[in-house]
């Protein structure tokens, strides 16, 4: 297996309080990895010094072994490691398709010059990535029609189009009804299983991660409690005790 993504003692303070306290992991290629734990727990915190915008005030961050500490989030996005937003990122008045065309063009050009060549071309491929997330019979209709779900899905489709190696997903299913988290979860496991990208998330719903992912960490508290699989982590004392709730 390969590592994409290792994380030693991270730690984040806020004016003295330990929000991330010496939390250590890391992510292979192509595994679904949840990040669970009650509110207030840090993995928000965790995701942010992951993706650059926050700065650990200890430990540290690698990427395919290189120490990304510190690293502005451009860099480590360049590095292929994507997310997708808690709050909708997709232009509204646009069509589902011009917005993942809009964002193959900003992954592929720096200058908009090429702009209504690269347009046309990017129709095609654009309608592949909708396929991915079984959305390419809604590619005409405009974003503002979509209902939560779908724009979600759109946002999937978004963050793929840079072609990240690791996708980092804070609370992706927040705000969905059940069976539309089962499904966002369904789709993100078969990206994984066909393109072979790595997927570290949170959620709150326990079923969707349970069912979905391969290896579970829980943090409590800032510190991690349990970093294993389903079985593992569902019979730890510990899991049982501060966050399934005996
Ligand atoms: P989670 O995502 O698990 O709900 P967070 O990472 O958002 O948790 O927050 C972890 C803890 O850090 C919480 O107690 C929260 O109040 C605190 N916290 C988060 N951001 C800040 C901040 N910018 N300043 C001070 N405290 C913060
Ligand atoms: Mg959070």
């Amino acid at each position: 297996m390969t590592e994409i993504l290792r994380v030693e003692h991270l730690k984040k303070s806020y004016d003295g309080f330990l929000a991330v306290n010496g939390v250590s992991f890391s992510v292979q290629q192509g595994e679904l990895k949840a990040l669970i734990g009650p509110n207030g727990a840090g993995k928000s915190t965790c995701f942010n010094m992951l993706m650059g915008q926050l700065k650990p005030t200890e430990g540290e961050v690698f990427l395919d072994g290189e120490n990304v500490t510190g690293k502005r989030p451009r860099d480590i996005w360049r590095r292929g490691v994507g997310r997708t937003f808690q709050i909708t990122g997709t232009y509204q008045s646009m069509t589902v398709i011009e917005n993942v065309q809009m964002a193959l063009m900003s992954h592929n050009h720096r200058l908009f010059s090429v702009w209504p060549r690269a347009w046309k071309l990017y129709r095609e491929e654009a309608f592949e990535f909708l396929e991915t997330v079984s959305m390419a019979d809604q590619a005409d209709r405009p974003c503002s029609i979509l209902a939560y779900g779908d724009l979600k899905r759109l946002e999937l489709a978004i963050a793929l189009c840079h072609r990240p190696r690791l996708l980092l997903m804070d609370e992706p299913t927040a705000g969905m009804a059940p069976s539309a988290r089962i499904e966002l979860m369904q789709l993100t496991a078969d990206i994984v299983r066909d393109q072979g990208v790595s997927v570290l998330f949170t959620e709150h719903d326990m079923d969707v991660v349970f069912a979905h992912a391969h290896h579970i960490m829980v943090l409590n508290r800032g510190e991690l409690i349990a970093d294993g699989d389903a079985e593992a982590v569902r019979n730890n004392p510990q899991v049982q005790e501060v966050y399934l709730g005996g």
